[in-house]
């Protein structure tokens, strides 16, 4: 009884606001989750390419077989593994900025679902304890009122049933945004900008952004995780540019 009534009133709902893609605003099919995206949209939403680096998922071009890129074979390694939903560019890239400096907080659902989705279907299996979401300095938290990372780590977290420690990493220092930057000025932008906050029995964490362009953010995240008792982070961004 309760579950006809719940069912019209979905189908009422329906009829007079009809569910519409969260990012192009084309109508959904009758019925279909409120909060998505269209068909149009996640076509043009790419998965990467199958050629790319073993480790920091760095797209190489089509013919090369996977392997380490340049910077992960300089680099000390920090994380081991990054788990990329898409390719950073058309709607995904559309979709994370407008999350990001839109206030479009609703996107978060729909973006968290596709990274969700991508390391449930990875061949590479991570077991984690807990997800720990790239933090905001508290200043532009406070601007933006929300951190995209925690935001889009929800369903994911929810779906591997792990919890997500916020208190874990803290972002002490105030940086320019890394946008337009050098690879070396990111670098330099990121030194010591991360502190461990308390401490956890955790040891396999998966680390969440949104974007990694050089990586720096990630990498400097990691540095600092490792200088716990952490043992393995790998990293689980919506868009690899
Ligand atoms: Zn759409
Ligand atoms: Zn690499």
């Amino acid at each position: 009884m309760w579950t006809n009534f719940c069912q019209a009133l979905s189908a009422s709902i329906d009829l007079f606001l009809p569910p519409v893609c969260l990012l192009c605003g084309q109508l959904l099919p009758p019925g279909s989750n409120p909060r998505a995206f269209c068909a149009t949209c996640r076509l043009a939403m790419r998965p990467l390419g199958k050629s790319n680096c073993s480790r920091c998922a760095q797209p190489f071009p089509a013919s090369l077989s996977q392997h380490l890129c340049v910077t992960c074979l300089k680099r000390p390694r920090t994380f081991t593994k990054v788990y990329a939903a898409c390719s950073y560019q058309d709607r995904v890239k559309d979709a994370i900025q407008q999350l990001k400096y839109r206030n479009q907080i609703n996107l978060a659902q729909p973006l968290g679902q596709l990274l969700s989705e991508s390391v449930a279907t990875s061949t590479v299996r991570f077991e984690t304890d807990c997800i720990v979401p790239v933090p905001l300095h508290s200043t532009r938290l406070k601007e933006r009122g929300y951190n995209q990372a925690l935001e889009i780590a929800r369903p994911l977290a929810r779906d591997l049933g792990v919890p997500i420690a916020t208190g874990l990493l803290t972002r002490t220092l105030k940086t320019p945004a890394q946008q337009g930057l050098t690879a070396a000025e990111r670098k330099n932008n990121l030194r010591n900008a991360f502190t461990l906050g308390k401490s956890i029995s955790a040891r396999n964490i998966l680390l969440v952004d949104d974007v990694m362009t050089t990586g720096e953010t990630v990498r400097e995240c990691c540095r600092v995780l490792l200088q716990g008792s952490i043992k393995e982070v790998r990293v689980a961004v919506i868009g690899r540019a």
